[in-house]
């Protein structure tokens, strides 16, 4: 095949890339509407930056995160193996995750997440689908640490992005954003970077396309951690990783060779931002793009606007951001940042004042 296949995008991700994915025929066609999200170009906030700024939006799958790509052929590849329970650690949109797939798929499913450390929406994703949720006094990497093991038991089966199935899922990623761009790839691909699987699945991706002609050249890639989890970019691990974007706050990254090697490969760079740089990032993206993603993901855009400051990116450049997860997912960090309501009475006249009065 020599151009990207036409099964619509609705048809679930293994059944339109199943020729290209490490799936078989027997692999059963598992799926919950995960892939095939919009990419937008954000005039306005772009014009600001001095880019063509496309946002893709991860967050507009089924569970609000781009975990559903890997999660859909590794649940499948698990089933097809006769697991009937799924185990993984997790930050929060794994576990919100893998909780969705084991439901529609009827397998159990158990999530280790690190005690008060997650968003609320991501805990209550898992819960309603029926996972059983086991919170450690420990972080995200000490559960990952006893989920290899766990997963090793007859009848379970791994779903962290160790699992390779989850990065293949992944890389359909960089397909459709180069299919959005006229079988392009941009000039710069900005990622958020945690354990590092994402980012190894993009540039897999765009390798791949890139391999087989599809497209003619790739992308730079931008790795972006937060500056208090950036065991990639200070070159060491990090024993106690802080940030509030949770969904990195990840200290010993499980592909993060991977993520080296992307960065190199690429003619990239790898970069770390602070909390309050990711703040404005992630206020402005629902602001002036009206896309409310989580923090985790607006330090993608983060990354973008330091690059454009000190020349890593030039203006003009065309750049994708991947917005990772929904900004719904963790109300209480948007609570501090918005500006609360103004309270009135039910009546024109006093709302009109109220409406002149905040001008
Ligand atoms: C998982 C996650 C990341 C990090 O992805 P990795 O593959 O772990 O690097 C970033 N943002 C969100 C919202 C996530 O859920």
């Amino acid at each position: 095949m020599t151009t990207a296949p036409t099964t619509p995008r609705g048809a679930g991700l293994i059944e339109r890339w199943h020729d290209h994915i490490d799936v078989d025929d027997d692999t059963p066609r598992v799926t919950i509407g995960e892939g095939g999200t919009p990419l937008v170009h954000a005039r306005r906030l772009g014009e600001r930056l001095g880019v063509e700024l496309h946002l893709k939006l991860e967050l507009a799958n089924p569970t609000g995160s781009f975990k559903d790509r890997g999660m859909c052929v590794a649940v499948a590849r698990a089933v097809q193996a006769g697991a009937t329970t799924l185990i993984c650690a997790s930050t929060g949109n794994t576990s919100a995750s893998a909780a969705a797939f084991a439901a529609a798929a009827g397998l159990k499913c158990v999530v280790v997440v690190p005690s008060g450390k997650i968003a609320a929406g991501k805990l209550l994703q898992a819960q309603v689908a029926g996972a059983l949720v086991v919170q450690i006094d420990g972080s995200f990497d000490d559960g990952l640490v006893a989920v290899r093991e766990l997963g090793e038991r007859p009848g379970m089966a791994l779903v962290n992005s160790v699992n390779p199935y989850r990065i293949e899922g992944q890389k359909t990623g960089a397909w459709e954003v180069c299919e959005d761009l006229g079988m392009q790839a941009p000039d710069w691909l900005c990622i958020p970077v945690g354990n590092a699987g994402n980012i190894t699945a993009y540039w897999r991706g765009f390798r791949e396309w890139h391999e087989r002609g599809l497209i003619d050249r790739l992308p730079k890639i931008l790795g972006v951690q937060a500056a208090g989890a950036a065991p990639l970019v200070d070159g060491a691990p990090v024993e106690h990783p802080e940030t509030i974007a949770t969904a990195i706050r990840i200290g010993k990254p499980a592909r993060g060779d991977q993520a080296l090697e992307a960065i190199e490969q690429s003619g990239g760079r790898i970069i770390k931002r602070t909390d309050a740089e990711l703040l404005e990032a992630y206020a402005a993206l629902p602001a002036e793009a009206g896309i409310f993603c989580e923090p985790a993901s607006a330090i993608s855009v983060a990354g973008l606007m330091s690059a454009l400051e000190d020349g890593t990116i030039e203006r003009g450049a065309r750049v994708a951001c991947v917005l990772t997860g929904h900004g719904l997912k963790d109300p209480d960090t948007a609570v501090e940042i918005v500006t609360p309501p103004i309270h009135c009475a039910p009546n024109a006249d006093a709302i009109a004042r109220a409406i002149d009065a905040a001008d």
